[in-house]
């Protein structure tokens, strides 16, 4: 096959390296790409938010099937747009994927298909927020309507700060759609959480393997919430039948529900999980492959992405086979830049890649890397490249994957100690 994967991040890197590394290798064109997608497929200069330029580089080259990486392009319309051209696309139409780009629409979803979630209101004033803040007592929990990487979320015990973040988000300008601007705030939900992605195609929906991410800056999940600083899989601890259970109440009744609205549901619906006391809740959906998540489960993944992706693009997962699983534990370790996630250095120069790679079971995925004018790799980004180390088990995973991070340099830059640690 021929595939055009369309991203530039570490989790755009895995799908890549994955599709063409299969027993069946593809070929694979990765629009924008970085540095390490370069070494394994081929680069194309194309912006990913532009529907018309991604389908016309499609329609081309005479790709099989695209696969679209982040959320950002899905919003703006690029899987329509490569759809329409009549070439199978791996993600939603932005009418779907407004289960990731408003939080609000989500709820609503989940209210309809009956999906254990928190308990929410959807404030478009400061006056309704203090109501529901006081409604719901501390901790807190705020979160921007719209997409913000991950970052606009707010758990605090800190009233005051509360309000602030709903009033900085509910004060930015209306969105492209005229819609005002709203955040959600809700009840604050205890447990561990688990992120399950699973595998849509519009009326059916299979499950890969769970894995759990690490969204705060520092160790012991101190400092700001990220993009994701690491994450692993399998998750030995997690309740037995819950990836069923997952599927039963959740993933389903919501690919049934946007199916019903005449938005059917192609891709990667991200089930985001607190396992509380009273039992498994959705924190959260995403409409494409989480990153840092994708970087471990995509490394255990024993059957072919290519085959199981085009399934989905076509309409045709019944009939395809299942995923199957290596019997191995995969540990990822984000290395970000100076200052990041606020304002990421850029141009440090990052050493140690390929010294990395020659350590067993350790591989490097690039994100926020970019090649000099004299060949140097230097940082581009807040994320700037995840090590992922593969093993029997979760120990040698995750000493492999910190093996790998004391390989590389890169000046002022940080990452979690804590990724994976075995709870005693
Ligand atoms: P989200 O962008 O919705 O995934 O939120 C980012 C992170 O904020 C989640 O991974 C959780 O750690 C935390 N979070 C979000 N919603 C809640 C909630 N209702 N209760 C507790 N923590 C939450």
């Amino acid at each position: 096959m021929k595939i055009l994967v369309v991203g530039s991040g570490a989790r755009e890197h895995a799908i890549t390296r994955t599709l063409a590394t299969e027993s069946t290798p593809h070929e694979v064109l990765v629009a924008p790409g970085n540095p390490g997608t370069a070494q394994v497929a081929t680069n194309v200069a194309v912006d990913p938010l532009d529907p018309q330029a991604v389908t016309a580089l499609a329609v081309e080259r005479g790709v099989d099937l695209v696969v679209v990486g982040p959320e950002a392009p899905l919003v703006a319309g690029v899987a329509d747009a490569v759809r329409a051209a009549g070439v199978p696309c791996f993600g939603p139409d932005a009418a779907a994927a407004r289960l990731e780009g408003s939080k609000a629409f989500a709820k609503e979803v989940m209210a309809a298909a009956e999906v254990p979630t928190a308990m929410a209101y959807v404030c478009t004033s400061p006056e309704e927020v203090e109501e529901a803040l006081d409604a719901f007592g501390a901790p807190y929990v705020v979160k921007d309507d719209g997409l913000a990487a991950g970052k606009g979320v707010v758990v605090t015990e800190d009233r005051d700060a509360a309000l602030a973040h709903a009033r900085a988000c509910l004060a930015r300008t209306a969105t492209p759609g005229g819609e005002r601007p709203a955040v959600v705030v809700e009840e604050c939900l205890d447990g561990p959480e688990v992120s399950l992605f699973c595998v849509c195609d519009g009326t059916d929906a299979v499950p890969l393997a769970p894995a759990q991410d690490f969204k705060r800056l520092g160790d012991g999940d101190a400092g700001p919430n990220t993009g994701g600083m690491g994450a692993y899989s399998p998750l030995p601890w997690a309740p037995e039948g819950l990836v069923e259970e997952v599927m039963e109440r959740v993933a389903r009744p919501v690919v049934r529900e946007m199916a019903r609205r005449g938005t059917p549901f192609t891709g990667v619906l991200y089930v985001g999980l607190a396992l509380t006391s009273r039992g498994l809740r959705v924190i959260e959906f995403n409409a494409r492959f989480g990153d840092p998540e994708t970087q471990v489960v995509l490394a255990r993944l024993g059957s072919s992405l290519a085959q199981l992706l085009h399934a989905a693009a076509t309409g045709s997962l019944a009939e395809a086979p299942r995923p199957t699983w290596r019997d191995a534990a995969a540990v990822t370790v984000v290395l970000a830049s100076h200052g990041y996630p606020g304002t990421s250095r850029t141009g440090d120069v990052v050493e140690g890649v390929a010294d990395a790679e020659e350590l067993p079971g350790v591989h490097v995925l690039q994100a926020g890397s970019a090649t000099a004018a004299d060949g140097t790799l230097v940082s581009a980004g807040g994320r700037v490249l995840s090590v992922v180390g593969v093993g029997a088990d979760q120990e040698e995973a995750r000493a492999r994957a910190y093996a790998g991070i004391d390989r590389i340099s890169l000046a002022g830059s940080q990452h979690r100690t804590d990724i994976a640690r075995v709870r005693s």
